[in-house]
């Protein structure tokens, strides 16, 4: 369908929540995400936001030889699977398995992608590439290397809100002009963690079910399967209350609650649950490490300067992208990076913040 016939996502929810009343904020989130990443191409300076294997190929680079030397120390398990969940343009997968294949690792490759448009791009990068819808499909014949790089701020939080009634589901609702959030009838008491049990009127609490189950069949994966799954994404370690949805347009931030469908909806990913998560299938949990730390033990400053070396005239971008991925103040902390591994596998490098 073309952009005149589409009706917009906006029309739709407004039809839904006059018939059936509001809806909850994971629904939103999850249906302006499918919508907005069907329809665009939202990587680059070009679009809405860029992510750090389109700042530079170092990342990718870095990437892949994370996976062949854990693959290498792991007894070069042949035939191996790469898979890895929301792809993007395709650059993460093009400069990981370049790098990788130097060592020998030449996987089959399983691409986890819901947007067609992405497909398209990712078919023109990657040769031999298989899609998925979802991870249930891939196989579970081989050992799996699986990585994903903002793939779990896009999936829908759900939003418990502390009332004087007690807690609540929080909705979207829509009241003639504009969406907004308000809190449902819904009780959702039982589902608040004690810490947070007596927090005053207004607090919410961001919970991601859709991250946990996808995080579940991971580590339930590398418990039969085995292999290590690389977790690359903004958040947080600590239990935290408050709303992490934002919205992005044209690199700046806009309301999460105007134009559903047309702007990047994205949430803090809380990496406390994935170590949980993981711990309870007895899988290994590294991390989570800051970016910058993880690229510069895996020894990215190297790479800058073996590039610059190649191509001097390129020096001052290797510099500043090196800087944007590493620095405190950009990538390098709000950014972290996890690995779940199985434990008859050895651990990943970058993960020790000791030495
Ligand atoms: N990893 C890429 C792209 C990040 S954008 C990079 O770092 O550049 C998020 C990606 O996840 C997009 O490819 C998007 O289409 C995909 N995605 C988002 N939600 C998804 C879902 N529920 N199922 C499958 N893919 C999804």
């Amino acid at each position: 369908m073309d952009e005149t016939t589409r009706p917009h996502l906006d029309t739709i929810f407004r039809r839904l929540i006059a018939a059936t009343g509001p809806i909850s904020v994971a629904h939103y989130m999850a249906e302006a995400n499918a919508h907005y990443y069907a329809h665009r191409d939202p990587l680059g300076s070009a679009g809405d936001f860029i992510t750090a294997p389109e700042i530079s190929q170092m990342f990718g680079e870095m990437i892949g030889l994370w996976l062949a030397d854990l693959w290498t120390r792991a007894g070069k398990p042949d035939p191996c699977h790469y898979v890895e969940l929301g792809p993007g343009r395709g650059t993460l997968a093009a400069d990981a398995l370049r790098a990788a294949a130097r060592y020998g690792l030449s996987p089959t490759i399983h691409l986890v992608e819901g947007s067609e448009e992405l497909r398209a791009m990712q078919r023109m990068r990657i040769a031999g590439a298989h899609w998925h819808d979802t991870l249930e499909t891939v196989p579970q014949d081989a050992p799996m290397l699986l990585v994903a790089n903002e793939f779990f701020d896009a999936l829908p939080v759900r939003h418990i809100v502390a009332t004087e009634q007690g807690w609540r589901e929080r909705m979207v609702a829509h009241d003639g002009e504009r969406f907004l959030p308000i809190a449902g009838e819904r009780p959702l008491d039982t589902l608040v963690p004690e810490i947070f049990a007596q927090a005053p009127a207004g607090t919410i609490i961001e919970t991601s079910p859709a991250s946990a189950a996808i995080a579940f069949e991971i580590a339930r994966r590398l418990k039969q399967q085995h292999g290590t799954a690389l977790i690359i994404d903004y958040g947080y370690a600590e239990p935290r209350t408050g709303s992490s949805l934002q919205a992005v347009k044209d690199h700046e931030k806009v309301d999460p609650f105007s134009n559903p469908g047309e702007t990047d909806l994205s949430a803090l990913v809380n990496f406390g649950d994935l170590g949980r998560i993981a711990e309870a299938q007895e899988i290994d949990f590294s991390g989570p490490v800051g970016q910058g730390f993880w690229l510069r033990t895996l020894g990215i400053e190297h790479r800058a300067a073996a590039l610059a070396s190649s191509s001097p005239d390129a020096q001052a971008d290797i510099a500043s992208a090196l800087h944007r991925l590493t620095d405190h103040a950009e990538m390098g902390d709000l950014f972290k990076v996890c690995a779940m591994t199985s434990p008859r596998w050895p651990q990943g490098e970058g993960f020790d913040v000791t030495i």
